[in-house]
Order: C-alpha cells, then sequence, then structure tokens
C-alpha cells in the first residue's frame, strides 16, 4: 500500500473544494505543485493569501477592489446615468470584456433564491435603492434564469416610483445561461438590445 502523507492530502482536499476541480484533477494539481521549484508554490500561496487580504468590494458599486472605490467607480469617464446590475463581480468582468458599455455597475452579490433561504434583504438591493441619485437608466443584467429573471422583476418593481427607465438585457442569450461565459458578441448584443420594463 502506498505510503499515507498527511501533507499531500491535506492539499489535495483543499484544491478539490475548488469550483470544477474533482478529486483526480486535485491530485493532478498537487503533483504537479511538488514537481515545480519551491519558490513556484510559494508565489502561487502568496498570491492567494495576498488578494485574499487586500481585495474588498467597492463601497460605491461593490465590485472588487484593492481600494476604497473601484476602478470603474473613480473613473469620471464613465456615464453616471446608467447602471447595470448583475449578481456578482465575475458579471462586471464579463460586461467589461465587451468594451461596449461605458455606464457604472451595481453588484448584487447573489439573486433572490427562495430555494436556497436567500432573501432580497440578503443581496445589495438596499444599496440600489439608496444610489439612484442622478441615474436615468437602471440595467437589470442579472442571468436568463428563473432567479435572475425573479430578482429583476423585483427589482423592476421596487424602481417603478422613481420613475426612471428600467430595462432588461435582450434574450439574445440562451436562456439558463450565465453571463460570464457568454461571448462578448452575444452579451454586446443583450445589452444593445434591452428593452424597457
Ligand atoms: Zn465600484
Amino acid at each position: 500500500m502506498a505510503e499515507q502523507i498527511d501533507s499531500l492530502q491535506r492539499l489535495v482536499a483543499q484544491l478539490s473544494k475548488l469550483p470544477g476541480i474533482g478529486r483526480k484533477s486535485a491530485q493532478r494539481l498537487a503533483y504537479f505543485l511538488l514537481a515545480q521549484p519551491k519558490e513556484e508554490a510559494e508565489a502561487l500561496a502568496q498570491a492567494i493569501l495576498q488578494a485574499r487580504q487586500s481585495v474588498r468590494r467597492c463601497s460605491v458599486c461593490g465590485n472588487y477592489t484593492d481600494e476604497e472605490r473601484c476602478a470603474i467607480c473613480r473613473d469620471e469617464r464613465r456615464d453616471r446615468r446608467l447602471l447595470c446590475v448583475v449578481r456578482d463581480p465575475r458579471d462586471v468582468a464579463a460586461m467589461e470584456r465587451t468594451r461596449d458599455y461605458n455606464g457604472l455597475y451595481h453588484v448584487l452579490h447573489g439573486v433572490i433564491s427562495p430555494m436556497e433561504g436567500v432573501g432580497p434583504e440578503d443581496i445589495a438591493i438596499k444599496e440600489l435603492l439608496g444610489r439612484l441619485d442622478g441615474v436615468e437608466e437602471v440595467i437589470l443584467a442579472t442571468n436568463p434564469d428563473i432567479e435572475g429573471e425573479a430578482t429583476a422583476a423585483y427589482i423592476a418593481r421596487l424602481l417603478k416610483p422613481f420613475g426612471l427607465r428600467v430595462s432588461r438585457i435582450a434574450h439574445g442569450m440562451p436562456v439558463g445561461s450565465d453571463l460570464e461565459y457568454t461571448d462578448e458578441i452575444t452579451l454586446s448584443r443583450a445589452m444593445r438590445g434591452r428593452t424597457s420594463l
């Protein structure tokens, strides 16, 4: 029987907690790291620690940043009349890759999901309502799945009394798809073809 190496097993166990990494991949990664020069492993560990310690939520939009306000919120050239509401920071990155949108964002950090016990008060809806000064259009860009649609509908209802334009990204995006994995052209098209609610 092969020798049981505790620290190696611990590494495999940690790696296999990562999304998309099964036990086999975790093992492959662990053996790969062990075969690398020690400095490489240290650099990776350091990068994880540093990112975890310095990255926080932007105080305005909730996007990830290592400053008080994220680079998008700080950028004076962005159109402050447009607010694009997304589920999480990965969606901001996806939208930014299209290079098509010049407004600001609001990151909800989740979507309403009764199944998982996530209610409106668990995501950043209150924060959204608190930053509508000067905003002319709110674009609801949650994913086109059941929870994303329900969240968009809920927010649209809340925004009604504010009398601003509320729009939903177009259904060029396949139902059930994920903003993050949608190619730039489709995402651009969905954004341009958005409809008022
Ligand atoms: Zn921000």
